[in-house]
């Protein structure tokens, strides 16, 4: 797994730029009827209609936001897309048009970002997004991906980050924490292969939080089934960088505090089995580790019972008044502040206790 297996090398330089514009644009088509022009013109067009357009865009660099020693390009693409595509979820919004910017090395075969694109046509196709367009360079400091992505939503459907009011629950979709564990999965076996390059990967059991790393999907389910259970979010946001750091926008955002419980953090029994092998505190991992694109919401108290013992949604805590701090309550009963660490101090936290 952590060598390409490309049978085929043919060199970029023999396409070109134009060339390989081309060859990835001929596999493209284009499904939604707003998107009335696509790649191959200065600008590509788009019709909302009465909707409100959505941008938000990504910028992905080889070495700080992935290790092609152990992502195969094909997943690059798929996550590279799903993360912008969770952005336009967090608004209550729907992805439609996407651009994407590359800049390339010259190790790079023509094969090897076939495969880059496959991954994005495939998230396309699963998400009913069109790829409209792109810009397409060389890079002498390894891959670099930028996407941009264009949704829409109807002016009353946005849900911003700063609408929540004290009292409301706090909610969020799925389990948290796994994505963590695969990348430190990742990084054991190619620490391991490092060294002993004859020693195979030892992955099995792991699929879930592997998966979660390499392989994310965008809570696309989540907005239509609020929805349907005729809930709408006070504010929302996609769990990218880690609970912690993504609930404190929207305490932040509202200027309320919070309390969080640690006993209702849901965790995926593959995340806490694993942990305990690594030592690494699973609420931890949910607090900081990030990339779970999670949604992680707020609602009106009188909501609860819409929600309550929905397999998707666990409630969490609930927002606090003006002032209040953020407040994570420990199954022994003390609380501790909840701090905004990104993933990269999570090793230097894990010997403590949050
Ligand atoms: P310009 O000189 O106007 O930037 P380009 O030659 O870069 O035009 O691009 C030509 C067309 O190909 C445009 O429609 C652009 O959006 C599209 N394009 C360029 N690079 C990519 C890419 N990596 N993926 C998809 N479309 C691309
Ligand atoms: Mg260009």
């Amino acid at each position: 797994m952590f060598t390409e297996s490309q049978s085929q090398r043919t060199p970029l330089s023999s396409l070109g730029e134009f060339g390989l514009i081309q060859h990835l644009a001929q596999n493209i088509q284009l499904q939604d009827p707003g998107s009335l022009l696509g790649i191959g013109d200065d600008a590509a067009v788009f019709d909302h209609g009465a909707d409100n357009s959505l941008i938000s865009t990504d910028l992905l660099c080889e070495g700080v936001h992935f290790d092609l020693s152990y992502t195969p390009l094909k997943h690059l693409g798929y996550k590279a897309a799903v993360v912008n595509f969770s952005d336009i979820y967090a608004m209550g919004g729907r992805p439609r048009q996407m651009v994407v910017g590359l800049a390339l090395s010259n190790r790079f075969p023509i094969e090897a970002v076939e495969e880059l694109y496959e991954g994005l046509r495939t998230a396309c196709k699963i998400y009913n997004v069109d790829l409209v367009g792109g810009d397409t360079t060389s890079s002498k400091s390894g891959l670099v991906i930028s996407i941009t992505i264009v949704g829409s939503a109807q002016p009353n459907e946005i849900i911003y980050r700063n609408g929540a009011q004290p009292k409301d629950l706090i909610v969020v979709s799925g389990d948290l924490g796994a994505a963590f564990l695969g990348l430190q999965i990742l990084e054991r076996e190619k620490r391991i292969f490092l060294e002993h390059p004859e020693i195979q990967p030892d992955l099995q059991g792991n699929e879930y939080v592997l998966e979660r790393q390499l392989k994310p999907e965008a809570r696309k389910d989540i907005p239509q089934l609020l929805r349907d259970l005729g809930v709408r979010p006070s504010s929302m946001i996609d769990v990218s960088d880690g609970l912690s750091s993504d609930l404190l926008h929207l305490t932040k955002a509202a200027n309320l505090g919070c309390r969080i419980y640690e006993d209702k953090i849901p965790l995926d029994p593959q995340v806490i089995r694993l942990s305990e092998q690594l030592n690494i505190n699973p609420i931890t991992a949910a607090l900081n580790g990030g990339e779970d694109y999670e949604l992680l919401f707020t609602i009106p108290l009188q909501d609860f019972d819409k929600i309550k013992h929905n397999p998707h949604l666990t409630i969490i805590g609930h927002m606090t008044e003006q002032n209040d701090a953020a407040m994570l309550v420990l199954k022994d009963g003390h609380s501790v502040a909840l701090t905004a660490q990104g993933w990269n101090h999570l090793n230097e936290a894990a010997d403590e206790n949050i």
